[in-house]
């Protein structure tokens, strides 16, 4: 074993095995993996090996299709066989709703390059004649599916890492690790020690327990599966291997396995392993099988596909993998800890660990993951997610893997954790809540506590009416909303303007001030967008994403000097209200000494304000297009606030309206219109980047995307719809041809029209007609619009 190593991987899963690969891959050939038993031993030697590409996520979605793309080539380095049959796969409906939402997955598939093709029950059974056609309606086949043999594709990657110069030790268990001064780590083996300037935890099983050696708790839990292998299947006997199938109403996955067929469930009643720690002595290992955990399952699978009740089960696995709360991987750098790197809580090895080394080598050799990774950062998940909040979201996303999540519905587990101290008065008034990392905010208000239940649907809820009813209060009168689950960051020092200029793309604004600002990595993409508050030369409140607080924070440390500027996240230490519309200007000036005229208090200003006998800090600002302003308390004020403003008369409303009339304005959000592929001229925020300013970080990609033009525009389009709206990842279709995406969508109640924002090619941003949006399985005509659907003059929020 070497005593140093550029990187030392933890763990000889497939998912640290595709680590190593990329590594070598990407430059780096002075590379160690380092397992404390055989490769494979964890979870992965028992997998099913499944692999698929649809992902609710289309940048998953992306590196699945890439995984299962790379199989021939470590086939080609190493030698060794993967053994993939790419049979196809078959999902089958058996609902309406189901049906629908295969429909989405193949709409959303069509600007991915899938080819995804609706069949019906007929040419379904055709295909997987093991189907009772009585119980389906439906479905959908995928030719990019398959499964892979677990041990192969592990060996692949280590063979193909070792022949560029990697090396892998076996029957070594990492017991510590150690950082020095300078950031590089002292690896300590029950063999010796390495000293590594990088660490990845890839330890799967036993992720959390390495996560531990450096104070880590990551959120992942271990769950039971099982999977049973049945006799030989008469019916099949002699004919091509069988389509991998999923029976969404069976909550089933079957494929052949020889001459039998293997059925795996994702039962409601899952059972997680080892919730608290993973023992050392489990290697290769499986658990007691609990068929009656199943049996319901079976029950249906037999009813389903009749020929499988007729016979006897060959063998039952019974093996723990591990999952994140919403079922994502965890990968990349950890905010606070150099050089240490997790690629962890990854539930669909086969079809996510090629896309997965891939993202983080990237990150590690380059810096950046190359891709956006959103979805799978660790940094998406915060304090909040604890041991405990863990368990019960991996058990509820496990029980509902094959179950239709609505775009509308919010899930119960783990709720309510976190809670502002408005959160009773908000439910006395009919609040129907959504969840956003672990805190609970309003969407809507219903006018009885008896009909504050929203029905989940892909089509208008019974929301619909009542939202209508909170945009035109904001329109016509005031509104009053919750804004507490925005991110803030606090930045201090004397250093703390010069530092801001160069991490920010737009001018820091002078004291008293609000300026937008797009944040960019080296490539001139997007890495975040925020409103910077100055409240004094060396104080300002960065107000950005909450679920993003991490992300930004783990860019700060990054590029914080040693002294002069201090960066400290602050979400909850000032929870939010805001009031918007005409009358909000006289109902705060009824409450404030201020003068608070349009030539006093000028849109974007920012100051200390006494509301009543509550200090607080008040922007004018506006996310609603209407005149309004936004302020910003410590939590033992919130509650006197929001009794002094409801008195005062403004109507509450809730998320749900606040994000239709954003994009009535075509402002965008995090995560939907802003993301790291986006430059910030394709998405609009041009006018937000001052390059004349002076250097800063994507200065020059940003000059260069502005006098090429870039490749995409956000653009915003009003839709032909029936009694469903666009909701995201919709294709854009124009003369017939998919050309973009949709990323957010929405009634927008003031201007009485459907509204869509998405990306299409730069060169089509002139078009207006001849657009399409394909919503569940309907394309509908669309309009692109030149200017944004409501008060395109921006009048009603700067007067
Ligand atoms: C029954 C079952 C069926 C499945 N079916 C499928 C499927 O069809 N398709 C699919 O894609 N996925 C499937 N999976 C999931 C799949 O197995 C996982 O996604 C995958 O194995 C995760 O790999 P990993 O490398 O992250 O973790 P693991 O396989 O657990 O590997 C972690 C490795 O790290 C080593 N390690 C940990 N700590 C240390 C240390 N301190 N020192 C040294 N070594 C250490 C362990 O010994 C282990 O070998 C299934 C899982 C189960 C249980």
């Amino acid at each position: 074993m070497r005593s140093t190593a550029r990187v030392v991987v933890i763990g000889g899963g497939v998912v640290g095995a595709s680590v190593l690969y990329h590594l070598t891959k990407a430059g780096w050939p002075d590379v160690m993996l380092i397992e404390r038993d055989e490769l494979t031993c964890g979870s992965t030697w028992h997998a099913a090996g499944g692999m698929h590409t649809v992902n609710g996520d289309p940048n998953v979605a992306r590196l699945q299709q890439y995984t299962i793309n790379l199989y021939r080539e470590i086939e080609r380095i190493s030698g060794q066989s993967c053994g993939v049959h790419l049979t196809g796969g078959i999902m089958l409906a058996g609902t309406r709703e189901r049906l629908d939402w295969l429909r989405m997955a193949q709409a959303r598939g069509r600007y991915l390059g899938m080819e995804l093709e609706m069949l019906s029950v007929d040419e379904a059974a055709r295909r997987f004649p093991l189907l009772d056609k009585r119980h389906f309606v439906g479905a959908m086949f995928d030719p990019v599916e398959g499964h892979v043999d677990p041990y192969g594709v592990t060996h692949a990657y280590a063979k193909s890492a070792q022949i560029a110069g990697a090396e892998v030790v076996r029957h070594t268990r990492v017991v510590d690790l150690k950082q020095r001064p300078d950031g590089t780590w002292d690896v300590i083996t029950d063999r010796g020690n390495v000293h590594a300037e990088h660490v990845v935890n890839a330890g799967g099983l036993w992720a959390r327990e390495v996560g531990r050696m450096v104070g880590l708790e990551l959120p992942i839990l271990a769950m039971e599966h099982q999977y049973l292998i049945t006799e030989e299947v008469p019916q099949i006997a002699g004919l091509p291997e069988q389509l991998h199938c999923i029976d969404f109403e069976g909550e089933l996955y079957l494929r052949e396995e020889r001459d039998g067929m293997l059925i795996g469930t994702y039962e409601r009643a899952g059972v997680p392993w080892s919730p608290l720690e993973t023992p050392w002595d489990f290697a290769q290992s499986l658990l007691p099988n609990d068929l009656d955990r199943i049996a319901p399952s079976l029950e249906v699978a037999f009813e389903h596909f009749p020929a499988l009740g007729e016979i006897g089960v060959r063998k039952v696995v019974n093996g723990p993998f591990t999952f994140a709360p919403d079922g994502n991987p965890l990968i990349g750098p950890i905010k606070g800890l150099s050089n240490f790197w997790v690629a962890c809580g990854v539930m669909a090895g086969f079809s996510q660990g090629g896309g997965v080394g891939l993202a983080l080598s990237q990150w590690m050799v380059n810096g950046d993951p190359g891709s956006d990774v959103w979805a799978m950062d660790v940094a998406r998940y915060g304090d909040w997610a604890t041991l405990a909040y863990t368990n019960a979201k991996v058990r509820e996303n496990y029980s509902r893997r094959f179950r239709i999540r609505f775009p509308n519905e919010e899930l119960p587990a783990g709720r309510p954790l976190r809670t502002t101290p408005i959160y009773d008065r908000l439910r006395e008034s009919h609040a129907v809540f959504g969840e956003y990392c672990g805190l609970e905010h309003p969407l809507w208000f219903a006018p009885t506590e008896a009909e504050a239940r929203e029905d989940v649907t892909f089509r208008r809820s019974n929301a619909h009416a009542h939202v209508a009813e909170e945009c035109r209060a904001v329109q016509e009168r005031v509104g009053l909303i919750e804004t507490s689950n925005y991110g803030k960051i606090e930045v201090v020092g004397p250093g703390a303007e010069a530092w801001l200029s160069r991490l920010m793309a737009n001018r820091v604004p002078a004291v008293g001030r609000i300026a937008l600002t797009p944040m960019l990595n080296e490539r001139g993409k997007l890495i975040g967008d925020f409103t910077m508050c100055r409240l004094a030369a060396d104080h300002v409140l960065l107000i950005g994403t909450l679920a993003a607080e991490a992300y930004y924070m783990r860019w700060f440390e990054r590029h914080l000097p040693p002294s002069g500027v201090r960066v400290r996240a602050c979400a909850m230490e000032h929870v939010g209200l805001s009031v918007a519309g005409p009358g909000s200007r006289a109902l705060l000036q009824s409450l404030v000494r201020v003068d608070l005229s349009n030539s006093a208090f000028p849109f974007l200003t920012f100051r200390r304000v006494d509301i009543g006998m509550i200090p607080a800090l008040v922007g004018r600002i506006s996310f609603t297009g209407e005149l309004g302003y936004e302020i910003w308390v410590s939590p033992d004020y919130q509650r006197a606030l929001y009794d002094l403003l409801l008195t005062a008369g403004a109507k509450p409303f809730g998320g749900r309206a606040l994000n239709a009339m954003r994009i009535e304005k075509g402002f965008g959000n995090w995560a939907r219109e802003f993301r790291p592929i986006y430059g910030p001229h394709e998405a609009g925020l041009g006018r937000f980047v001052a390059l004349e300013k002076g250097e800063f970080v994507g200065r020059a990609a940003a000059a260069s995307e502005k006098s090429k033009g870039g490749e995409l525009r956000l653009v915003a389009l009003a839709v032909d719809a029936a009694d469903a709206d666009a909701i995201g990842d919709e294709p854009i279709w124009h003369d017939g041809k998919v050309v973009g995406w949709v990323t957010s969508g929405a009634y927008g109640h003031r201007v009485g029209r459907s509204l869509a924002l998405g990306y299409v090619p730069a060169a089509l941003a002139g078009a207006t007609a001849g657009f399409e949006i394909e919503i569940i399985g309907e394309r509908r005509r669309a309009e692109r619009l030149a200017v944004c659907a409501y008060d395109p003059g921006g009048s009603h929020m700067r007067s």
